[in-house]
């Protein structure tokens, strides 16, 4: 819908609203900017409004503007830092991102090197709705693993190792957890080492258990972050990096936890599914939509047992 000539100068008003009021906080802190400073990597943590927390190789967390025109910086993005002389920063630079977590368009977090979508026998794991996060996962480039966790409740460890057979032939890496009695929770700390990461997953999987065991003084890393902020409480609800003391880091908020499945087209869908998305350009029609067109590959791949009929199900129910 097009917006009305009022809609579109009420939208401009608030954008340089916001604008300035960045740019009256950047000037500021330019005014006291340390001279002799020629600036600090750092790493932003979180992110409030205008305000962001950057915490430098040496753990100190200094809280910081961005330089005007320099664009968003959001947790997880590596930046240069300019300290004041009243103990906070700016932000002078953002370094070119390996990867950008972006939901309806808008960045929520930079750098993240591995996505785990976390599912559970209890709530019992459904293979539609695995391949829908799969598929919202492809679509962001990020490198992607499966946790089964509670495995201690199954019941059958022969048909949960054949469910998930498919996914680790596709390439997904497939790891059978229990958090509540540590099994193998050692070997998949290990796997953390070194990278940046995020968990995904629906509600009661054991998000919340899983962050709590590798990070055991979650609470007080939050206390910590929320006194520096200096701008009232700071709550697990905004997205930040907390360090994982084995190793390794999380990018962690509910947003990120409960990505839901945007309104995807029809072209991310079929890329969603690693084993269509080399198929799908040799169909007989160009447009073709694998679902019943005569000389489709991907149908011919599903009966010829190729593809997964579990996964061939899950695409037709996602597709709009
Ligand atoms: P989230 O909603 O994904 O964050 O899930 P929670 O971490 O809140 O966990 C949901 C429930 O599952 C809680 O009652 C946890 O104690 C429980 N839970 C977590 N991990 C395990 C596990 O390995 N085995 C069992 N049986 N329960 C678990
Ligand atoms: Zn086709």
């Amino acid at each position: 819908m097009a917006l009305t000539r009022r809609q579109q100068w009420r939208i401009d008003k608030v954008q340089s609203e916001k604008i300035a009021r960045s740019n009256k906080a950047s000037i500021k802190a330019e005014s006291n900017v340390d001279n002799n400073e020629a600036g600090h990597k750092g790493i932003v943590i979180t992110r409030y409004g205008q305000r962001q927390l950057v915490e430098l190789k040496s753990g100190e967390i200094f809280q910081a503007v961005s330089r005007q025109n320099i664009g968003f910086s959001v947790a997880g993005d590596q930046v240069l830092l300019q300290t004041t002389k009243e103990g906070e920063g700016i932000v002078t630079a953002i370094f070119p991102r390996k990867t950008e977590l972006k939901r309806q368009e808008r960045l929520i977090a930079a750098n993240i090197d591995q996505l785990w979508l976390i599912v559970a026998i209890e709530p019992h794991y459904q293979f539609e709705l695995i391949d829908r996060y799969l598929v919202i996962a492809e679509d962001s480039n990020l490198s992607i693993n499966i946790v089964v966790n509670k495995i201690e409740l199954s019941k059958n460890s022969e048909q949960l190792e054949s469910d998930f057979s498919n996914y680790q032939e596709l390439g997904y890496d497939v790891h059978f957890l229990s958090v509540k009695n540590e099994t193998n929770l050692k070997e998949f700390k290990t796997k953390l080492v070194n990278k940046s990461h995020i968990f995904l997953g629906q509600s009661g999987v054991g998000k919340s258990s899983l962050v709590n065991s590798l990070i055991p003084d979650l609470e007080l890393r939050v206390n910590e972050i929320s006194s520096k902020s200096k701008l009232g409480k700071h709550t697990t609800t905004n997205t930040t990096l907390y360090h994982i003391p084995s190793g390794g880091d999380l990018i962690d908020s509910p947003g990120i936890r409960e990505f839901q499945l945007d309104n995807l087209s029809e072209k991310q869908i079929v890329n969603g599914f690693r084993e269509f998305k080399s198929l799908a350009g040799e169909c007989r029609f160009r447009n073709c939509h694998h679902i019943n067109e005569p000389g489709c590959v991907v149908k011919e791949a599903v009966e010829l047992g190729e593809i997964h009929p579990n996964r061939y199900e899950s695409y037709l129910n996602i597709l709009p």
